[in-house]
């Protein structure tokens, strides 16, 4: 039996990825310190016998390196997220996202491990205008997020290299999804836009709501992990790939089709207004990703447009929020 590490498993991705590898058969280990992940999204896999949780910190290498024993492919996941959270608490987003990055890069080295798949960001484009944005072409970073996860695909790049071990990073554009956690200050905009309107309070949008993302449904982001991880394709490891649709939606259009969806739980939902306030130091106006390269190499073929993930993001929190 194949057995897989994810780092960050308590997490949205991590539990999400947790639950579809358990269901395929996989073993999965799980390594969190619950900085930010949550008991009760691993409470259902608890009780499955190809589940253990390690609880600890990959800042401390003697973890990492147990956490890796007899693992054939790691998915490491375990970050602090949030560019707000990362100008506030540089120190620590940097502890945590490349000291952390580092002790499971050298703990995969010295395990022998088949893959190691990481999660990469969008924000690595940084500055850079262009659009769509291709893998090669990236500007500088804009926050000290952006600053780690870049840093990220330099030590993978240079691990590969050195000590040829496998690596593939996914640059995850905006993802959303069942157990995004919609609570706490540095919450992403999907899920507590749902809140918020569950609740018939006024979301607050930063800037004028012209602002765009190539918003990726979960599905999306674990049919990436999956191909990434088993590839037999030579050219395709040792490189990074978006992680997207390849489609963008401004946040007024978001508001728009959230309104819809909730409503149709609650029509009251319709009549709740949208407040607007000042952009956010390091938001970039536009996101749009070409995913030609997944396609390419990887056979990628996104399984949910935008429209399609709402709908199914909007009904899980509907029956998981009320
Ligand atoms: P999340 O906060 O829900 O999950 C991160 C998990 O990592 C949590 O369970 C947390 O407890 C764990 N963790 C944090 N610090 C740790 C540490 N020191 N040791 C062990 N575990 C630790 O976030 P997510 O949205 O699931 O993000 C997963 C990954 O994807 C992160 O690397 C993030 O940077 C990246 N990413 C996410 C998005 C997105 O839109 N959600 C976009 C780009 C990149």
């Amino acid at each position: 039996m194949n057995k897989i590490l994810i780092t960050g498993g308590a997490g949205f991705i991590g539990s999400n990825l947790t639950e579809y590898f358990l269901n395929k058969g996989y073993y999965v280990v799980c390594l969190d310190n619950f900085a930010t992940g949550h008991r009760y999204n691993i409470e259902p896999f608890l009780e499955n016998s190809n589940y253990k949780l390690i609880e600890g910190d990959i800042r401390d290498l003697e973890t990492c390196k147990t956490a890796v024993e007899g693992v054939d492919y790691i998915l490491h996941q375990a970050a602090l997220g949030s560019v707000p959270r990362s100008i506030k608490d540089p120190v620590t987003s940097n502890d945590v996202n490349v000291t952390g990055f580092l002790n499971m890069l050298i703990a995969a080295r010295d395990a022998n491990i088949k893959r190691f798949v990481y999660a990469a960001s969008s924000s690595t484009y940084g500055d850079s205008e262009s659009l769509p944005k291709v893998e090669d072409v990236i500007g500088k970073p804009l926050s000290p997020y952006a600053v780690t996860k870049f840093v990220n695909e330099l030590y993978a790049d240079v691990f590969s290299k050195t000590y040829g071990i496998q690596c593939i990073g996914l640059r995850y554009f905006n993802v959303f999804g069942r157990r995004q956690d919609p609570n706490g200050a540095y919450a992403a905009v999907i899920p507590l836009f749902v809140k918020q309107l569950i609740n018939h309070e006024s979301p607050k949008i930063n800037g004028t709501g012209d602002y765009s993302r190539d918003f990726t449904y979960i599905d999306n982001v674990i049919q990436m992990n999956e191909l990434a991880m088993l590839s037999e394709n030579a050219e395709a490891v040792n490189t990074v790939y978006n992680t997207a649709v390849g489609d963008r939606t401004t946040l007024n259009d978001l508001m728009h089709y959230l309104k819809k969806y909730l409503s149709e739980f609650d029509p009251e939902i319709a009549n709740v207004n949208t407040i607007y306030g000042p952009n956010r130091i390091g938001d970039i106006p536009h996101s749009l990703a070409s995913i030609k390269k997944a396609e390419k190499l990887l056979g990628y073929k996104p399984s949910h447009t935008i429209d399609k993930g709402l709908k199914e993001a909007v009904q899980w929190y509907w029956e998981n929020l009320k």
